[in-house]
């Protein structure tokens, strides 16, 4: 029997970003070619060096050398997963792309899972670490109630956006631009694209080797490209709308201060300058009118996009 050549089409691309992980990279690189055999699928395996530091890079140039089936980029400095990511969507071929941790945290074994799903006519699949392996206080919990606030902020209810073992179709990627920590939010993203999002559980490990690159700051990171993301998700293509209720119920505020003003000073004859309606009613009228032109200023960019 012939077995398929690199010549026909890539039908899956793994897309792994990898930063100080020397000692998992030989192991990871065996399950997986492990797996994928398994799955009578034409791939191809994009690892991005993140700008490491240890001896990541020379194992991957040696594992590369030996496989054509397996790709490398290789970042100048530490970008960030978010970028990895992102340059390893750039270049993936395959008409499913799948994410996962170079860490062994996300099993390889679970790939033909998420394609499985995805058979059912989804365009994205994403992970759920039902049993999760990582510390309770400074992973789980945080963790827990990041993804209630994705959930409800986005409207895309997820039980584990933060798991990158996910797969997703390729074109429903093209025109979504990522930066920050935004990787995870690609399910909301897409779907606000009109893709078909699914769930389903998937293995978890702890770490074996090397430590985590992230630390509680990253919450922090998720909270303020969550407000980005809601922000571009609803008002993105009307900034007016958004700016410009906060100016007008600024305005309102104002006119409200003032009308107290003028009341305090018919009924008991208070002084309107030493009132401190007064200073509130300009604080509200400069803020209003702050608001208002930025809505406008949006609005202009917004034309630029168009
Ligand atoms: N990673 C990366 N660049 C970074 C940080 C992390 O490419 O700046 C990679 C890392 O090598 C791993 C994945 O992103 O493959 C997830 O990182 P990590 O396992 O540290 O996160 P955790 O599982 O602890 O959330
Ligand atoms: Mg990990």
């Amino acid at each position: 029997m012939f077995k398929k050549t690199v010549q026909t089409p890539i039908e899956l691309s793994i897309v792994i970003p990898v930063y100080n992980e020397e000692e998992s990279i030989r192991l990871l690189y065996a399950e997986l070619k492990d797996s994928l055999d398994k799955l009578d699928k034409n791939y191809e395996i994009i690892l991005i060096n993140d700008g490491s530091k240890d001896g990541t890079a020379e194992i991957l140039k040696e594992l590369s050398a030996q496989d054509k089936q397996l790709k490398t980029i290789n970042f100048t400095r530490n970008f960030g997963q978010t970028a990895a990511m992102s340059a390893g969507f750039h270049y993936a071929q395959g008409d499913i792309i799948v994410t996962l941790d170079a860490d062994l945290q996300n099993p390889p074994q679970d790939i033909g899972l998420l394609l499985d799903e995805m058979a059912k006519g989804y365009d994205v699949v994403s992970g759920w670490r039902k049993k999760r392996n990582d510390p309770f206080l400074s992973r789980r919990l945080p963790s827990m109630i990041a993804n209630s606030l994705i959930s409800k902020i986005t409207g895309v209810k997820l039980h584990d956006y933060g798991c990158t073992l996910k797969a997703y179709k390729k074109d429903i990627l093209k025109d979504i631009h990522l930066y920050g920590e935004m990787h995870r939010f690609i399910p909301a993203l897409t779907s606000w694209m009109g893709a078909r999002v699914a769930e389903i559980p998937v293995s978890h490990s702890a770490r074996k080797f090397g430590t985590s690159k992230y630390g509680l700051n990253r919450t922090f990171r998720v909270i303020l490209d969550l407000i980005n993301v809601k922000f571009l998700i609803t008002y993105s293509t009307r900034p007016i709308q958004f700016f410009g209720k906060i100016g007008l119920l600024s305005l309102a505020g104002a006119a409200l201060s003032l009308a107290g003003l003028v009341g305090y000073k018919l009924l008991y004859g208070t002084d309107m300058t030493g009132n401190p309606l007064l200073y509130l009613a300009i604080l509200l009228i400069l803020i209003g009118v702050q608001f208002i032109t930025l809505g406008l200023l949006g609005e202009i960019n917004i034309r630029i996009y168009h």
